[in-house]
């Protein structure tokens, strides 16, 4: 379907289009004004006319207009969503905003009428069901016992370096990341350019007073374990010699792909401390993990983990997709009680988000551009359902487990408009995660894509973002250097 949005003014254009799309997640959806004659001229299968008018209160005015198109499309459509109008911000912000607020005047966290505060808020102002509020509520609170043990200040930081290489794509996909077979010859010399980057990028700190002392590490990409033992051997050998790792909250290494994880790698990452892996299955069902080009079997991720566990490694998280192609309550069942007999530490439950950028999107579009319909090309008569229900069932298994939610983010285009959230165990959870999430500690980061944070306690939040592609990131790394010490 082509649906079209008439405003009479540019303003709120992106967050217009993502609650249209979030109704429509499969049409083509634009925004216009009238000034747009060509767009105004176009034939359209659904057109709407919204009014905004002169304001004061620019975030008034816009979650007044989003609430109004809301209700309209949900008349229309006959359905809710699980967040209401919430979009571009993320949905624990705003409970961990007013908790904070309710802490530095002295009122009890535990307070019943905060929660309902809190409740009222989101529900008036966003629509937000009363299942997502509490799951709100219930990781912010987490988030705020964790990060209560922690040092941070403005001169605190984590450290994150990306290895964007994995053993083959996969079909959802759209991280910075190259099969590692065509980068085989030059890898040696991307992680000569992430120590570079690095050694200048501390010495700048130094001078500038920051300790040399980060408070976790992640390693993520892609997948880092595609790596070989020796080069994770050498380039975890030589941070070490640049940053002091004595005093490390955490220090994570998403081995991610089961495909990519052997016995001496493993056996190199616990030798240089790594407290938390990752052994993401994404599905149990084979059938799905071929069809979204995971070069893998389910055998390979029951391998890799007992091995993971054989070495010693006591945090170990899983990874799974709802919404993957074919995949209802069945095939997730199927996944959840092989991810039980597993028994990880933590869990993290993504909702599918098709991108743009990724090869499934281009598939889509491939086939609609052929024959005018968006069937899902190789994938017709499948369906890329996520719902509550799966998600509950998630939620569920995570709870048998022993896990409570502790951080949770949206995307866009996410199935069925609903989140992404980690489990985790007593003592289990991944602290960057909050602290990356939740903006609550700067983080510096290393490597093609990887994008550094600069907090600072007044809410101040600026960005770098290192080019996506490897070349022109090996290219550029001194002058990226040079604008990460400015930004410090
Ligand atoms: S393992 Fe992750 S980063 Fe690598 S191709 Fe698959 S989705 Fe992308």
């Amino acid at each position: 379907m082509n649906i079209g949005i008439k405003l009479n003014k540019d303003d709120f254009m992106y967050d217009v289009h993502s609650l249209v799309k979030s109704f429509y997640p499969d049409d083509d959806v634009s925004i216009f004004t009238e000034d747009d004659r060509e767009k105004c001229a176009l034939q359209r299968d659904l057109l709407f006319e919204l009014t905004i008018p002169d304001y004061r209160d620019r975030k008034a005015a816009k979650d007044a207009l989003k609430k109004d198109l809301y209700h309209l499309l949900a008349a229309l459509t006959g359905q809710s969503l699980p967040w209401g109008t919430l979009s571009g911000i993320r949905p624990t912000k705003i409970p961990m905003k007013m908790l904070d607020k309710a802490e530095a005047s002295g009122r009890p966290m535990a307070d019943p009428v905060l929660k309902e505060e809190i409740s009222h808020y989101m529900k008036e102002t966003y629509e937000t069901s009363d299942d997502k509020i509490d799951l709100a509520i219930r990781v912010a609170s987490e988030e705020k016992k964790l990060l209560a043990p922690l040092k941070l200040g403005d001169f605190s930081y984590s450290l994150y370096v990306n290895i964007p290489f994995c053993p083959s794509i996969c079909l959802y996909c759209t991280f910075a990341s190259s099969p590692i077979d065509r980068w085989a010859d030059r890898i040696e010399g991307y992680l000569d350019t992430v120590i570079r980057e690095m050694l200048a990028t501390r010495d700048r700190l130094v001078q500038k007073g920051y300790p040399a002392k980060p408070t976790t590490v992640y390693f993520g990409g892609g997948t880092p374990t595609a790596l070989s033992a020796d080069q994770l051997d050498c380039l975890i050998s030589r941070m070490k010699e640049i940053w002091d790792f004595q005093d490390l909250e955490e220090f994570t290494v998403e081995a991610g792909r089961p495909d990519s994880i052997t016995a001496d790698k493993l056996q190199v990452l616990k030798k240089h401390g790594v407290s938390r892996i990752s052994v993401n299955p994404q599905t149990m069902n084979q059938k799905t993990l071929d069809l979204i080009g995971r070069d893998h079997t389910v055998g390979d991720v029951r391998a890799a983990f007992d091995l993971a566990r054989k070495i010693g490694f006591d945090n170990i998280n899983m990874d799974m997709i709802l919404g993957l192609p074919g995949e209802g309550r069945e095939e997730v069942l199927t996944t959840l009680e092989e991810i039980q007999t597993m028994d990880p530490d933590s869990l993290t439950v993504h909702s599918l988000a098709i991108k743009r950028a990724s090869r499934l999107k281009q598939t889509i579009r491939e086939d609609r551009e052929k024959d005018g319909q968006a069937d899902y090309g190789n994938f017709e008569g499948l369906v890329f359902e996520n719902s509550e229900d799966l998600m509950d069932l998630a939620g569920d298994c995570a709870d048998r487990l022993g896990m409570v939610p502790y951080y949770l983010y949206r995307q866009k285009n996410m199935r069925g408009n609903l989140e992404n959230t980690g489990f985790a165990r007593p003592g289990k959870a991944c602290l960057y995660n909050i602290l990356i999430m939740e903006e609550k500690q700067s983080i510096l980061a290393f490597g093609a894509g990887a994008s550094t944070k600069r907090v600072t306690g007044g809410g101040r939040i600026d960005r770098i973002v290192n080019p996506k592609n490897v070349e022109v990131y090996m290219e550029k790394w001194r002058d990226l250097v040079k604008k990460k010490a400015a930004l410090f």
